[in-house]
């Protein structure tokens, strides 16, 4: 049976905090197939304006280059409007019937899964995997949701912080790798 990771996020950018929770899901879950998923806005983050799904989505190719069981999904940014996960897994339980999938969230959504659109469908419908988070409680996951908790390789990072030391000109190399922060200059995003 194929084992098929889904990861969803903003992306905006996209860091080694992801690239390292994809890691350990293909590690851990022993995964065939994992798809990054970037959203178009989030049901959470309504007013926030995220830099151009194009851009978006470079800097996800640039930051997979050469990383064959990592595919990128652009189902969500296709549809336009905010981004529902029980829609895009739908989606997927339809394309790939026999599969066993993965949702992979990191330990600061867990609490908040209960607000997701259609829960109880949605809990139906895909395993959620959490990746632990520097500064967050792995609480257990919510009743309907069932799971597990990945060791992970937990790296305090995230887009917020890149996007506030681009504002204030501090490196974010380490942060995001060479050629995705080059793509950030180039593009001047979050200035
Ligand atoms: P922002 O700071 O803009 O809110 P973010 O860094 O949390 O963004 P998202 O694109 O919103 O990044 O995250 C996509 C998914 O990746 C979410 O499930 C999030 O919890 C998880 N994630 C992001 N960074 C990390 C990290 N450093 N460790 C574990 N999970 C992470």
């Amino acid at each position: 049976m194929q084992r098929i990771g889904l990861f969803g996020g903003s992306f905006n950018p996209v860091h080694l905090g992801h690239l390292l929770v994809a890691q350990a899901a293909r590690e851990e879950l022993q995964l065939s197939r994992l798809f990054f998923i970037p959203a178009a806005q989030s049901p959470f983050k309504p007013g926030r304006v995220l830099a151009p799904a194009e851009a978006r989505l470079q800097m996800l190719r640039l930051a997979l280059a050469g990383q064959t069981d990592c595919e990128i999904d652009d189902q969500e940014l296709e549809r336009g409007g905010v981004s529902y996960t029980v829609d895009t897994v739908r989606d997927y339980v339809r394309r790939f019937p026999a599969a066993q999938l993965f949702y992979l969230i990191g330990a600061d959504h867990v609490p908040q899964l209960p607000k997701w659109r259609e829960a109880d469908g949605l809990a139906r419908l895909v395993e959620f995997v959490v990746i632990a988070r520097p500064g967050q409680i792995a609480a257990p996951l919510p009743t309907p949701f069932r799971g597990e908790t990945l060791n992970g390789f937990p790296l305090g990072v995230s887009s917020s912080q890149i996007r506030e030391r681009v504002r204030a000109g501090l490196p974010i190399e380490l942060l995001v790798g060479s050629a995705v922060a080059e793509a950030i200059r180039n593009n001047r995003l979050y200035l």
